[in-house]
């Protein structure tokens, strides 16, 4: 069994409880336009060219095999309906100003690769989180990939956005101790021009998550605060009336997630122009009055958790 992974993160204390190795599948079900990983957005591997590491040598062009490499008046950034991320431009380039995002692995190679983390995962009541783009379009690997690591004794997390078919999340979730749900609007035409698609898949396969729990599985709602998009009074109480009222007691915390704009540089090796390339971290008082309109309605205060940057005001 094989899958296309971005790659594997170690030592990340971000997607779960402890330390954890968190496994980033190719390809995503929704196009948010705030994506905060675009590397991983399309399914097959792509070669980003990196200009500032880049020295102009051109050494890369002729061993291209497709001419993915012309023109080279802006650089040698191939050209994505040409280039089938051989590889070879990268391993020619002297400055590593080329790499291939992403490749294929067997279920046996990220098995044994991950196994080698487990002294973290026990010292720290960690484990793996599978995530993306999008682990739920690679349900039968990630249901393979769950069930050995369990039988391993390693915990595992599923992130997901939820755009998927309920036969697909079901697959993904069978060996899942823990379960990093996105919900990012609830209105219809804000999520259709944010993400590309309505919500109504989203909440259906949340519903049915929260009322399928099985013992001892865990639930997370997590929430991108996205400046102009997510990141509303209105819509944090809608959010938040809705997780209280229909995923109720399942629901073991709602984080919030603060906006930050790391990923800049990513967009630029990539060649894409970002919406959010200029847009300013949330300030502290923002973020209180987003966190006040998330704490006041209906879920349990205590529940709901802020994380990330702010910026000095
Ligand atoms: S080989 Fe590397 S450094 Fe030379 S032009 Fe190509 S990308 Fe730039
Ligand atoms: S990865 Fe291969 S096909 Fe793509 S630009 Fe480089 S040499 Fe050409």
């Amino acid at each position: 069994m094989k899958a296309t992974l971005l790659n594997l993160q170690r030592m990340s204390t971000e997607d779960g409880p402890g330390i954890r190795t968190t496994v980033f599948f190719k390809g995503c079900s929704l196009s948010c336009r705030w994506c905060h990983n675009p590397e991983s957005i399309e399914r097959r591997p792509r070669t980003a060219w990196n200009p500032q590491a880049c020295l102009g040598c051109r050494a890369c062009e002729p061993v291209c095999p497709r001419g993915a490499l012309r023109p080279p008046a802006q650089g040698p950034r191939p050209d994505p309906q040409r280039c089938q991320a051989c590889g070879a431009c990268a391993r020619e380039c002297p400055a590593a100003a080329l790499e291939v995002l992403g490749r294929e692995w067997t279920l046996d190679e990220l098995v044994g690769e991950l196994l080698r983390d487990r002294a973290y995962f026990e010292a720290s009541g960690g484990g793996v989180t599978a995530s993306g783009g999008e682990p739920s379009l690679w349900p039968g690997f990630v249901a393979g990939l769950f069930a050995r690591l369990r039988a391993a004794g390693v915990s595992t997390a599923l992130d997901t956005c939820g755009h998927c078919s309920p036969e697909a999340l079901a697959q993904c979730l069978a060996d899942a101790d823990l379960v990093l749900y996105d919900l990012k609007l609830l209105d219809p035409e804000l999520h259709r021009r944010w993400t590309g698609h309505g919500p109504e898949r989203v909440l259906a396969n949340a519903r049915a998550l929260a009322r399928g729990l099985r013992p001892g599985q865990r639930l997370w709602i997590r929430t991108p605060l996205i400046p102009g998009a997510t990141a509303s009074p209105e819509n944090l109480a809608a959010l938040g009336g809705f997780i209280a009222r229909e995923l109720g007691p399942a629901v073991e915390r709602w984080e919030l997630l603060t906006f930050n704009n790391l990923c800049r540089e990513q967009y630029r090796r990539l060649g894409r122009s970002w919406d959010f390339a200029e847009t300013a971290l949330l300030g502290a008082a923002e973020l209180e009055r987003l966190a006040a309109a998330a704490r006041g309605a209906g879920l349990e205060p205590a529940r709901v958790l802020v994380s990330g940057p702010t910026r000095l005001e």
